[in-house]
């Protein structure tokens, strides 16, 4: 099975060797219908500052960014590093809005929606955050994202068996891309999108930073004193600033 790779060099930026999509929020979700109308599977990354970073250090994570259809902007860092090298992005696409935003239109669309990872329960109670926030969306499967490499054929298959249009996978980066490209032919689903911690945001474990805090671009420090054991994702957060601004524009 080939993937489709992507086709809109216009719409993007490149950002320490990877190209990020400039697309708006409304942009990504008609990107995202004409991806399920196709019937073939594709695998979209969500960018954040750590995750770029990361990759520097690790070739098996970057090429994982040269698989997706496409890589949204998921941090403040991102639209930094793109207005830097005077390729302006407008607004953020994070993890946790996509989910929000794809729950609410499957009450039209009704695309069948599954979320994969989390500690048990937490997938279940963002589901069902989901469910009474938009009566109706299109929900039709959720499971935890604790277990090893070697079960991952055992639970895609499980997955398949729902048959879902886009599959949420929040497991952490880079396990959650590795389990979507290793299961991708498996599920089948339109969509499969990496999405970190947002099902312990939604679900209402790990509360949003106050729009204060977002406003300031200072969402990782709040996070950070709610949870210090994010110290070792923030530090990638200062290595990150320190190679775009090396990297020649
Ligand atoms: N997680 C999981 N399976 C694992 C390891 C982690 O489902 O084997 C979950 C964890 O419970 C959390 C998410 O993955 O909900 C990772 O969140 P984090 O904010 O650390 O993600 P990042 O975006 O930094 O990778």
């Amino acid at each position: 099975m080939s993937l489709v790779v992507l086709d809109n060099s216009e719409k993007t930026v490149r950002i320490l060797g990877v190209d990020v999509n400039r697309l708006t929020m409304a942009e990504t979700l008609a990107r995202f219908d004409r991806f399920v109308e196709s019937g073939e599977p594709h695998f979209v990354i969500t960018a954040d500052a750590s995750g770029l970073a990361q990759a520097q250090h690790d070739p098996e994570h970057r090429a994982l960014f040269a698989r997706a259809a496409l890589i949204t902007p998921d941090s403040a860092g991102v639209l930094w590093a793109a207005r830097r090298a005077g390729c302006p992005i407008s607004e953020r696409v994070s993890g946790v809005d996509l989910v929000e935003q794809v729950c609410a239109r499957s009450v039209q669309t009704q695309h069948r929606i599954f979320f994969l990872g989390a500690a048990e329960g937490v997938a279940d109670q963002a589901a069902e955050r989901m469910r009474q926030r938009y009566p109706g969306c299109n929900i039709v499967g959720s499971r935890n994202g604790f277990f090893k490499p070697d079960e991952d054929m055992a639970v895609a298959a499980e997955i398949a068996q729902a048959k879902p249009d886009y599959l949420f996978v929040a497991m952490g980066i880079p396990r959650q891309e590795k389990f979507i490209l290793a299961t991708q032919s498996v599920i089948r689903a339109g969509i499969a999108i990496g999405i970190g911690g947002s099902f312990d945001v939604i679900s209402g474990n790990v509360p949003r930073a106050p729009r204060v805090w977002q406003r300031l671009k200072m969402e990782w420090l709040w996070r950070l004193i709610q949870n210090p054991q994010k110290l070792p994702k923030v530090m990638w957060l200062p290595k990150f600033i320190w190679y775009v601004l090396r990297d020649k524009k």
